[in-house]
């Protein structure tokens, strides 16, 4: 599934591709794709004779500016979006076509056919289900550590899930939560409102940095995710946690244990990422010493 780095690449892309090119006609083939209009013709209808003007994404969402129209489009699975020729021959799983005036076409295709597109008057696409929810944008400035900080609140929420809900911060999947707890040292059975403030210091630097590094490197791809012109992401023999079961955690060498947390398979370091008390039972495992250092630890937390 597309994270915040492949998205943006699949947006750098597209704004390369399609800016200034005019919508002749669209035909869609899964009706379903689409949320807002769900009417295929009224969905065609609006956006003949626009043209696009900008591609922006808001978390892991593509929103395409027109002129006097927005397309929010999700990718979800395995949605891809490509331009061809339009007498190129269309491949199967392709449901969505934008025809421009020029003969070339950006095709929609999604075998897994959980995509999502919806239209919106500009402005309002952001006051309205999908994109109004949405945490803080962890590659913008307005992203700084007091946000971060009160966004996570008391949120008695371990801290995997609250990250892959998107209500804090958003762009970060299974992949990139793996490998910023992991950076940050962070076991993800950890509750939001019991990380200390040096640890919330350093899992806000590990959200940016990984992120940061992977948008760098195209976004990475674990099947076989591709960009909008056909290039494959490159990222993914970068990873420090994720899929790397059983090879040994570039910080201390112990092997990677893989987990389920929160329904998703999760990959942690047991010995860097510390699991909290009664989670696992390398949590059962932990010395009296460490319980002591524990106990005290929280005791002076209180008297703060
Ligand atoms: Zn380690």
């Amino acid at each position: 599934m597309p994270e915040l780095p492949e998205v943006e690449t699949v947006r750098r892309t597209l704004n390369t591709l399609i800016v200034g090119k005019q919508i002749d006609r669209v035909t869609v083939s899964l009706p379903r794709i689409l949320q807002k209009p769900v009417d295929p013709e009224q969905f065609a209808a609006a956006l003949e004779g626009r043209t696009f003007q900008s591609v922006e994404r808001r978390g892991k969402f593509l929103r395409l500016i027109l002129d006097g129209l927005v397309l929010v489009s999700h990718l979800r699975m395995e949605g891809r979006y490509g331009l061809y020729e339009q007498d190129e021959p269309t491949e199967t799983h392709t449901h969505v076509v934008f025809h421009f005036s020029d003969g070339t076409e950006l095709r929609y295709k999604d075998v897994r056919q959980f995509g999502t597109m919806h239209l919106f008057l500009p402005g309002e696409e952001l006051k309205a289900a999908p994109l109004n929810k949405l945490g803080l944008e962890p590659l913008d400035e307005g992203f700084t550590l007091d946000s971060f900080r009160r966004a996570l609140g008391k949120r008695s929420t371990k801290i995997k899930p609250l990250l892959l809900n998107q209500e804090v911060v958003v762009g970060l999947g299974n992949i990139y939560v793996d490998e910023a707890l992991h950076a940050a040292g962070i076991h993800p059975e950890r509750a939001a409102n019991e990380l200390s403030g040096k640890e919330q210091g350093r899992l806000y630097a590990a959200i940016i940095a990984t992120l940061s590094a992977a948008v760098e490197a195209g976004g990475s791809s674990i099947k076989s995710y591709v960009n909008g012109q056909g290039e494959m992401g490159l990222f993914q023999h970068s990873l420090q946690a994720y899929g790397r079961t059983g090879e040994p955690c570039v910080g201390c060498g112990t092997p990677i244990e893989k987990s389920v947390v929160g329904g998703r398979g999760t990959h942690v370091c047991p010995k860097c990422q510390r699991a909290p008390r009664g989670a696992s039972a390398e949590g059962s495992k932990r010395t009296n010493k460490t319980r002591a250092n524990a106990v005290k630890s929280r005791l002076d937390g209180l008297g703060q």
